[in-house]
Parts: C-alpha cells; sequence; structure tokens
C-alpha cells in the first residue's frame, strides 16, 4: 500500500512524462518525422566535445579508485574550487570551494536546500506559472507552496502587490527560476533590486530570515547579450541551485552545484547541514566521473546561439499565424496563448496534427500552452506547416 503522500503524485502523474510518451507513440505510428514533439525539456545540443574528450581521458589515465569511488559529501575539492573561480570570474564573486556543494541536477540541489532550511509549515513562495515540482519538492520536507498570480499583463514578470501581501512570519523562502520556465522571460536587474529591497524590508518587520533560492538551470542560455543578475550580489541570503543540465546538455549525468555565500545567515551552519542533507536525502554525493569532467571542462561553451534562432523561427512563425506568445528571451521555452479558454482542449487539438505541446495548468498557468523548442532546426521547419493547420481552425 503506497504512502497517503504519494498518493496525489501518483494521480497527477507529470503531464510533461505522459506527452512525451505520446510522443514516443506517435513516433511508432506516423514515423518520427511526422511527429512535431514538443514537451519535453531534453536539450538536442549534442554536450560539447571536450565533454567526451575528459570523460575518456579521466577513466584511460585517472586512479580508477578515484574516479569511481565516495568522496567527501560536498564533492571533490579541485571541482568545487573551479565552481567558484568560474563564477568569481565571470561575476565579480569572491566564493572558494567552501561556498559550494556539488549535486545530483538542480533538482537535487533544491530538494537539498529545502530539505535544510524548512520546518514542517514553513511557507515558500513561487511566482506563476512555475516549474512544476517546485510544488513537489516543498512537500516533501511538508513546507507548504504558496503561490503568486500570474502576471500576463506585466510580462510574466513577479507581481510585488500581491509579493507583499502574502509575505508573512511563517516565508522561508522565495524560490525564483530566471531565466525562466515556461515563460522564457529574464527578469531584469531592476526587477531583482525591488525583490531584494522587498525581502529585506519583510526580514526586518518580521525578525525572521527569508531566503532567495535561486533555480539556475538555464542562466546560460540568456539571448542578444541580455544579462541575467547574479543574485547573491543583491542580497545576502540567496542560495543557488545550478545544474550542467542544459547549459552542457548534460540531463541524464545529474550534475550541478550549489552555492552558499559567506555572507548567507549562519552560512557555516548552513552549509554543514546541506551536505549532509545531500547525504541523507540518498543522493550521498554528486556522481564522481561527472565531478571530474566538470573540473576539467568549467569553461566549456553552451550553444546558446542554437536556442536562439530555434526560438527565433518559432516566435516569428507563430505569431504571423495569429497566435499569441511570449517573446522568449532565454531558456528554450515558447509560452503561447491558448486560442480558446480551455488549453487542455486546444493541446487535444494540437494533437490531432501531431504538435505535442503541455498545457500552462501543468505550471500553475492555465490558458497558456508551453512548446519547448530544444529540438532540431529541421523539426522546428517541418512542423511549420502544421501549425499552420492549426491556425486555420481558430483564425
Ligand atoms: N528547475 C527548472 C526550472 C527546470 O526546468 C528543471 C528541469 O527541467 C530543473 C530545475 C531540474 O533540472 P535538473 O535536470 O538539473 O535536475
Amino acid at each position: 500500500m503506497i504512502s497517503e503522500k504519494m498518493k496525489p503524485l501518483v494521480n497527477n502523474n507529470s503531464v510533461i512524462r505522459q506527452m512525451f510518451e505520446e510522443g514516443q507513440r506517435l513516433a511508432k505510428e506516423f514515423g518520427a518525422e511526422n511527429v512535431f514533439d514538443f514537451s519535453l525539456g531534453n536539450p538536442n545540443v549534442p554536450a560539447p566535445m571536450e565533454i567526451n574528450e575528459a570523460i575518456i581521458d579521466i577513466i584511460s589515465n585517472e586512479n580508477p579508485v578515484k574516479v569511481h569511488g565516495y568522496m567527501s559529501n560536498m564533492g571533490f575539492p579541485e571541482t568545487r574550487q573551479a565552481v567558484a573561480e568560474n563564477l568569481n570570474k565571470r561575476f565579480g564573486t569572491d566564493f572558494d570551494l567552501n561556498n559550494i556543494i556539488m549535486t545530483v541536477g538542480a533538482g537535487s540541489a533544491l530538494n537539498v536546500i529545502l530539505k535544510t532550511m524548512i520546518n514542517p509549515d514553513d511557507e515558500v513562495i513561487c511566482f506563476a506559472p512555475y516549474f512544476v515540482e517546485y510544488g513537489n519538492y516543498i512537500r516533501n520536507f511538508d513546507g507548504v507552496p504558496v503561490i503568486i498570480s500570474a502576471n500576463p499583463e506585466g510580462g510574466f514578470m513577479p507581481r510585488f502587490d500581491e509579493l507583499r501581501e502574502k509575505i508573512t512570519a511563517r516565508t522561508k523562502a522565495i524560490i525564483i527560476n530566471n531565466p525562466n520556465n515556461p515563460t522564457g522571460v529574464i527578469y531584469p536587474e531592476s526587477v531583482i533590486k525591488e525583490l531584494a529591497d522587498l525581502l529585506n524590508e519583510k526580514q526586518k518587520e518580521f525578525g525572521t530570515v527569508i531566503y532567495l533560492i535561486s533555480d539556475e538551470p538555464y542562466r546560460e542560455l540568456a539571448y542578444g547579450g541580455v544579462e541575467v543578475p547574479f543574485l547573491t550580489k543583491y542580497y545576502d541570503n540567496t542560495i543557488v541551485g545550478y545544474s550542467f543540465s542544459k547549459s552542457l546538455s548534460l540531463p541524464g549525468e545529474r550534475i550541478g552545484y550549489i552555492v552558499i555565500p559567506k555572507e548567507s545567515d549562519d552560512a557555516e551552519e548552513f552549509t554543514e547541514a546541506a551536505t549532509i542533507a545531500n547525504r541523507v536525502t540518498g543522493s550521498v554525493n554528486a556522481p564522481s566521473l561527472m565531478q571530474l569532467v566538470i573540473g576539467r571542462c568549467i569553461d566549456a561553451r553552451c550553444e546558446v546561439e542554437y536556442y536562439e534562432r530555434n526560438g527565433k523561427t518559432l516566435y516569428e512563425a507563430l505569431t504571423n499565424m495569429g497566435f499569441s506568445c511570449v517573446e522568449p528571451q532565454g531558456a528554450f521555452y515558447l509560452w503561447m496563448k491558448s486560442p480558446e479558454p480551455d488549453e487542455k482542449a486546444f493541446v487535444a487539438k494540437a494533437k490531432e496534427y501531431n504538435i505535442l505541446m503541455v498545457p500552462g495548468s501543468s505550471f500553475a498557468g492555465p490558458g497558456y500552452v508551453r512548446l519547448s523548442y530544444c529540438v532540431s532546426y529541421e523539426q522546428i521547419q517541418r512542423s511549420l506547416p502544421k501549425f499552420e493547420e492549426l491556425a486555420k481552425v481558430y483564425f
């Protein structure tokens, strides 16, 4: 008999995953080239060559006992130092290895961060629409997700009036994701400053610590030279969760890290607790081989131009057909208004044209759909006549 806590998860089993499986089924029936699957954020760009070269070199030349062994739960010191130096070089910070914990991707980073800070019934604020797993991660530790409603008229920026009302003495953290999944927008520096000011004001008012959790798997995926502010520079109690899943196309390898700045509240104790949380949540440590690879390839380039071209092509084509979309500034998602009020009906209609997308209600954003364009450029081009047919149903 499964637990009460798991029952709702089983009942709401990820729509995105179901879509992915549906895509596989349709591909068998119609041929992969005739199915236009925009459901999953699984990067289509191959990992940089230097990653493969590093793997081969490490397994050929390094001591296998080290390569495949346990290490400190925080990760290899040389990898953590490489991460710290990379951040310092790019953002003018002053981290060292003691500020970095290697993790099993961003998913695990978030779970470790939340386990470290949450007491039962603590509130964690998320801005709709948001990555659907946040709610599950928060509830893993008996926290309570508090949702700030979406702000379509304000370009999906945070609604500060509602945020101000919803921060209480129980607020433990706020999660932001910049560049954003699912909207593709980037919060500019002015928004981050306003957020930092409000959090500082509320910490004072309640005499509490309110963490800003910065979930950053898409940090490098910012288009046209748009700056993504590095949050530890704006707000002391920022904890960063990062992933190489998207930037280096390594989602199956499960590698990321946490940054705990020394300015944050009780930083040393927090770091020690997060290291233990890494262990007791069962990850123990981030994958050893991948840590060694990242230590060597920390400066590897993310192919942001590839996604930028995909996003631009899809945005322009769909907008010209009459669909209303948010112009993507980063990540690799197009957030599109459903042309009928029930976006699930629209998603079902699109499936009749072998186009797969995810209903916005999966991100607490009903009335919209998400198209994940980390696919081949050819798929985008081949899909456009089908989108034309779909558009004719509505416009
Ligand atoms: N956070 C966001 C916003 C994501 O979109 C994803 C993955 O799609 C994750 C976290 C989890 O990433 P990872 O593969 O590193 O666990």
